[in-house]
This record gives structure tokens, C-alpha cells and sequence, in this order.
């Protein structure tokens, strides 16, 4: 039995998720089953029947993350359902109560992924950032939006309907600036997390903080991201325009 990686402390239990089980469930199946690729091969692996799991946490860790799972799982549904309040271009920006407590739950989806040792997330290699995430997660410090800063994509197919049947996980995409960018796909939605404590461009600041619950999505149409180097490039997808929208 391993100890808990997020206490430290306490033994951990079989089996915890890395990707909580609610992103799998638009991906499986009617037999309950999915295929993972990453986006080194872009091919199938080979068939799976439930959420990649690892002996990571004890089970205080455990319900401590499930509350941020149950949270995160209302914050998506209401998501797909809601209108944003102003588009400009390709970018839309919502007011949906929950995004900075989805922010955490993004980071602990993240640090799992950091952390696991299963080889569908070796890619994932946080470095020093690992341990600071472990405390902000173990401690529930409150992140400045400037904090690990998120920008999300969201995923459309032709006929706008939000492609969350896709899970795909790409580790280090590369870099915006001088800051490394950890990314992943799911729930219809590309997480760019960028890895930085708070040193970020002034420019950034209208994006990532409009106002209270606001956050800004960029729509992305599934169909021209054939190409694997389209769908991980970062400065393709937040570019100039991003900040324009917030200066009309
Ligand atoms: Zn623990």
C-alpha cells in the first residue's frame, strides 16, 4: 500500500481517478467502453472499459476531491447549456457562478495527471509546480486568476453541437512566451493552463478576469483541427483578437 501523494500522510486507497469519471461518460460507448489516444500517435490504443485509475489518495483526499468533481460536473452542464453574454469573432464570454472553484478542479485534474504513473499521462511532467500544486490543493488556497492562469477552448462540431465525446491528453503543448503551457481535452472543452505563480502580461488580465464569474471561451469548429500541430497550437488559438474583444 502507498501512501496518500496529497497528505503525505495517511495510506491510500486502490483506485483513484485521474480524470474524474463524469468527463469519461460522453466518451463511452452504449457497451460502456472507449478508446484513448493521446496526440503523439493519434491512434487508438486499445479498448477501455472504465476511467484510467491509480492508488493516489486516502479517502479524505478522496472525498476532498469528489466535492470538487460534483462541483465541476454541475459547472460543465450548466455551461453546455448557457448562452454567453457577448461574443465578438470567434470569442464568447460567460457569467456562469463556480468558474474560480472550476479553476481548482482543473488544477487537480492537472496535478493527477502530473503525478500518475500510468503510461497514457507520462507525458505529463510538472516539475517544480507538482509540489507547489499539492499544497494549493491540500491547503484550498484561493488563486488570483492570474495564479495559473487557464485559457479554454471550446470544442464545436459543424452543426455547433459541443464535441465532449473526445478525452485527449498532450502534456507540455509548448510555450507562449516565456511560460510552459500543460493541456488537456475534456467535456468539450481544450484546457491551456498556463504555469506561471502570477507574473503574467498586463494584456492578459481583461481575458482572464472580465468581471465577477465572467470567463472567455474561444470557439474552436472540431473540423479543421485535422491536423494534430493545429489543435496544440497555443498562440493560434489566444491570440491578439482575445484582448481586442475586451477593449470594444
Ligand atoms: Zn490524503
Amino acid at each position: 500500500m502507498s501512501t496518500c501523494k496529497l497528505c503525505n500522510i495517511n495510506k491510500a486507497i486502490e483506485n483513484s481517478h485521474i480524470i474524474p469519471e463524469f468527463m469519461y461518460k460522453p466518451v463511452y460507448d452504449s457497451k460502456h467502453r472507449y478508446m484513448p489516444f493521446t496526440s503523439k500517435d493519434c491512434k487508438t490504443v486499445k479498448i477501455e472499459q472504465k476511467g484510467i485509475r491509480e492508488d493516489l489518495l486516502c479517502p479524505e483526499c478522496e472525498t476532498k476531491f469528489s466535492k470538487l468533481e460534483t462541483e465541476a460536473s454541475k459547472f460543465i452542464r450548466d455551461f453546455h447549456k448557457a448562452q454567453p453574454i457577448a461574443t465578438h469573432n470567434d470569442l464568447r464570454m460567460y457569467k456562469i457562478a463556480g468558474i474560480d472553484n472550476f479553476k481548482i478542479f482543473t488544477l487537480s485534474v492537472l496535478w493527477r495527471l502530473g503525478i500518475s504513473t500510468h503510461t497514457s499521462f507520462i507525458h505529463y511532467n510538472l516539475g517544480p509546480y507538482e509540489e507547489k500544486l499539492r499544497l494549493i490543493l491540500l491547503n484550498d488556497i484561493k488563486l488570483k486568476r492570474s495564479e495559473y492562469p487557464i485559457f479554454f477552448t471550446l470544442l464545436l462540431r459543424e452543426n455547433k453541437e459541443i464535441c465532449d465525446d473526445i478525452l485527449v491528453s498532450f502534456g507540455k503543448i509548448g510555450r507562449i512566451k516565456t511560460y510552459s503551457v500543460q493541456s488537456f481535452i475534456a467535456s468539450g472543452l481544450i484546457f491551456d493552463i498556463v504555469m506561471t505563480t502570477g507574473q503574467i502580461p498586463t494584456d492578459w488580465n481583461k481575458l482572464l478576469d472580465p468581471c465577477t464569474d465572467c470567463f472567455a471561451i474561444k470557439i474552436q469548429d472540431l473540423g479543421k483541427l485535422q491536423r494534430k500541430e493545429k489543435l496544440i497550437d497555443f498562440s493560434s488559438r489566444h491570440n491578439a483578437r482575445a484582448v481586442e474583444f475586451y477593449d470594444l
